[in-house]
């Protein structure tokens, strides 16, 4: 080979080495390190010194919140619906699991008795060993989706835009006997309506809801409070829906959720709520969530987790 062959020869190895490192690099978009702010390079990160000047600025990854959970609503539904939802929500577990996010689950009784009769235990036990917290999900009688279970029927609704498909089960004795076999620990954590008449006690303390009587976005960022319901002390933190159709203008969009990062104060909790809505109309907005949080560097922990 004359020199000057030889000279060809290397630079096309060179440049079919290079080749290769690009397509390499192309590939990567999904993994978990390529999760940074459009146009903002890891160069480009304010350096520690830097930190407590930019903690609110909008240009940062950074924010002052205290802790973040996403709770999961497992809604009052028909066995046939929860059929169709159930490989969906394992979907949603898998994504959680892959951006180590910890969700917390909060089933209605309707799903309960789903798992028992599919035998579907071992694997609410895997979620639960894989940090994911099992909770519950109650709707009254004053509820537009009764779920069958309160301790006063006789203000059951049946009129107007109510939809009485489930009838009266039981108390709400009756409804946490039903949970017993669903988790191997006690359940501690619920999300519900009618609380005031039907708060079950026992175990049960924290309560992730609304501040007020309805959803609203004013809820994504809050510090727990301590209240009296049904006589048992209880402590509340408030939550937001994200991609919940039904919520309309109150429901959060990414960009509430990357504004409350940058307001947030070192005292307050975010809480989104995602429900069988958002797995079956919304999934795709379900990653951009993660993958934002991850971005700011936020560890989804469950409402336990946060509250213990
Ligand atoms: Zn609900």
């Amino acid at each position: 080979m004359s020199k000057r062959k030889r000279i060809l020869f290397l630079a096309l190895i060179s440049l079919l080495y290079l080749a290769g490192c690009q397509k390499g690099g192309m590939e990567a978009p999904n993994s978990r390190v390529d999760i940074q702010q459009p146009g903002m390079s890891r160069a480009e990160l304010p350096t520690s010194e830097s930190q407590s000047e930019v903690a609110n600025d909008v240009s940062s990854n950074k924010t002052d919140l205290r802790a973040v959970f996403i709770t999961y609503h497992m809604e009052v539904a028909n066995m046939q619906r929860i059929n169709q939802l159930w490989p969906l929500f394992e979907q949603l577990v898998a994504l959680a699991d892959e951006y180590d996010v910890k969700l917390t689950i909060q089933f209605a009784p309707q799903w309960a008795t789903y798992v028992y009769s599919r035998d579907l235990l071992e694997t609410v036990y895997s979620w639960e060993q894989n940090g994911h917290e099992i909770a519950l999900h109650h709707h009254g009688p004053t509820h537009k989706y009764f779920d069958g279970y309160t301790n006063q029927p006789d203000i059951i609704r049946t009129d107007g835009w109510y939809i009485q498909d489930i009838p009266f089960a039981g108390d709400m004795a009756d409804f946490m006997d039903l949970f017993a076999p669903l988790s191997p620990h006690q359940i501690v954590t619920a999300g519900m309506s009618d609380e005031s008449i039907d708060w079950p006690g026992g175990s049960v303390l924290y309560f992730a809801t609304d501040s007020g009587d309805s959803p609203s976005k004013d809820d994504l960022l809050s510090t727990p409070v301590e209240v009296i319901h049904n006589g048992y002390t209880v402590i509340e933190i408030y939550n937001s829906g994200y991609a919940i159709d039904h919520l309309g203008g109150e429901a959060v969009s990414l960009v509430d959720v990357e504004q409350a990062l940058h307001s947030a104060t070192s005292d307050q909790i975010m809480g989104l709520v995602l429900n069988d809505n958002t797995i079956e109309a919304h999934f795709d907005e379900v990653e951009p969530l993660f993958r934002l949080l991850k971005v700011y560097e936020l560890n989804v922990q469950t409402v336990k987790s946060i509250l213990d």
